[in-house]
């Protein structure tokens, strides 16, 4: 049977802490599912469309990286997918914190399902998604954080 991972998040925008952790998973796993999550009650910086594209185009040469976007329960999502792992990455002890209620409140929705953490690699430990949509807001250069240009979807930001 193929273990399938699921790397759920916001990636808004994807980053290379992102871009490591899914570089990782797909060693320790036959495929792994980036799911963008598209819940759109949540104001996005790049719109979801966007952001799946530039992730499609960095991950075009590794073919047991896929990315997908998703509406809902990302549990339920994990099913539909065949994904048997979340593969979710830790950072700090405020990401553990976090991370360990949602993984049981995952478990509880789909008991069949595991969440594998990855330490973020050190280089890359202080990098966050929502660091980025700050600085790039008030102008600065984010291209050292992320593994694609800014420029690429920068008219797609909400600014
Ligand atoms: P969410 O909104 O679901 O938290 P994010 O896009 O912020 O989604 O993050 C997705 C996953 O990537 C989370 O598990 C998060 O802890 C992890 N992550 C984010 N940045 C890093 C990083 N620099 N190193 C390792 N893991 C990271």
């Amino acid at each position: 049977m193929k273990s399938i991972a699921l790397f759920p998040g916001s990636f808004d925008p994807f980053t290379n802490g992102h871009y490591d952790i899914a570089m990782r998973g797909a060693k320790l796993f036959d495929e792994v599912i980036i799911a963008i999550g598209n819940n759109s009650s949540k104001q996005r910086y790049i719109p979801v469309a966007r952001m799946l594209e530039v992730i499609e185009r960095i991950f075009k040469d590794q073919s047991n990286i896929k990315v997908q976007t998703f509406k809902g329960l990302t549990a339920e999502f994990a099913r539909e997918a065949g994904a048997r792992f979340l593969l979710r990455g830790l950072r700090n002890t405020t990401d553990f914190e976090y991370e360990n209620t949602i993984a049981q409140a995952n478990r509880h929705v789909n008991h069949d399902l595991e969440t594998v953490f990855l330490i973020t690699s050190p280089p890359l430990a202080a990098i966050s998604s929502s660091i980025i949509r700050e600085i790039h807001k008030y102008g600065g250069n984010v291209d050292d954080f992320i593994p694609f240009r800014f420029s690429e979807i920068a008219d797609s930001a909400t600014q």
